[in-house]
């Protein structure tokens, strides 16, 4: 029996102008997981840990993105998934992309590597159509690749990876409200105007560019979203607040993570990232809601082994 014992991270999707296209992975907020090959065939999950989540294979991400990789493999394998979340389902952090990435990658991995990252995200991406319906790959591409990655296609699957500058820290609020990308999806419209098109397409090459050159300013005045925010944020509660207190701090920029209720704020350094965070909880402290607050540098590996 092999196992392994591994950190599936969580993600932020989107970055204000990359609907479906763009993410970036966190370093200290993630999930755990224990996979296991076993003697007997078929897909397993033998253990969920801090959320009421299927066990069903069918019904759990994990079981399904591992089920496509398995169908492609071809051969009889047997697998034991242990799942201990730390991200809440709902959360817009990547919650059921975690599973999805850290398991592949973690199968692929006691199998000596048969698959290249690009096939691992087309398994996860079984995954999140489980979840949301959709099988987008704007979260499990940056949690298998790490670091900042861009969906250049869907059809054909043309995932890149982006440079992260060293000095990039996130501000992660999660608003303890559960909103369903399903429901987030259904408030968004499906035509844009060819105004909003331009400033949204010209915003993705300006943080792509300012990625690549280690421009800060330039990623700041990037991450603007003219077609999804003005629509979603009526969703998550003082969004507009946050949003204000956050670029008064210093954030480069601020918008609504994945499909919310999580709002990123992304910074120059980690002091300025703290900066944000305490400007951040103090606006959530008068809502009444719980709420958590992370802080984490951009993880340029993705999921990970650990001991
Ligand atoms: P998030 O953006 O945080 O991933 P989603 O709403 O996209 O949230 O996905 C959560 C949905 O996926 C929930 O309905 C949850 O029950 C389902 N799900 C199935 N398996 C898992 C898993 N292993 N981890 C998280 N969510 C899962």
């Amino acid at each position: 029996m092999k196992s392994i014992k591994i950190f599936a991270p969580a993600t932020v999707a989107n970055l204000s102008c990359g609907f479906d296209v763009l993410g970036c992975c966190l370093d200290n907020v993630g999930d755990e997981m224990v996979i296991t090959l076993v003697s007997e065939p078929g897909v397993k999950i033998t253990k969920i840990d801090g959320a009421d989540l299927p066990k069903e294979t069918h019904k759990n991400v994990a079981g399904v993105a591992v089920e496509a990789l398995l169908e492609i493999y071809g051969k009889n394998v047997g697998v034991h998934i242990e799942i201990y979340k730390k991200i809440k389902a709902g959360s817009g952090i990547g919650s059921s992309a975690a599973s999805s990435a850290g398991a592949v990658w973690a199968v692929n991995h006691l199998l000596d590597q048969p698959f290249t990252a690009n096939e691992l995200v087309k398994f996860a991406m079984e995954g999140e159509k489980l979840a949301s319906g959709n099988a987008h790959a704007d979260n499990v591409a940056p949690a298998l690749l790490g670091g900042f990655t861009l969906v250049r296609s869907y059809n054909p699957l043309d995932v890149i990876k982006l440079h992260t500058p060293k000095d990039l820290t996130m501000t992660v609020i999660h608003p303890q409200i559960e909103v369903k990308t399903s429901d987030s999806r259904s408030v968004i419209k499906h035509d844009v105007s060819l105004k909003q098109a331009i400033q949204q397409w010209g915003n993705v090459g300006g943080l792509i560019a300012g990625l690549f050159t280690e421009d800060y300013s330039l990623i700041g005045r990037s991450l603007e979203d003219v077609i999804i925010e003005p629509l979603r944020s009526i969703l998550i509660p003082e969004f507009k607040a946050v949003k204000e207190a956050a670029l008064s701090k210093g954030a480069l920029g601020c918008g609504i993570s994945g499909s919310g209720p999580s709002i990123f704020a992304l910074s120059k350094g980690k002091e300025t990232a703290n900066l944000v965070a305490e400007a951040i909880r103090e606006v959530y402290s008068k809502t009444g809601l719980d709420f958590d607050i992370h802080v984490s540098k951009i993880n340029s590996q993705g999921v990970k082994i650990i001991t």
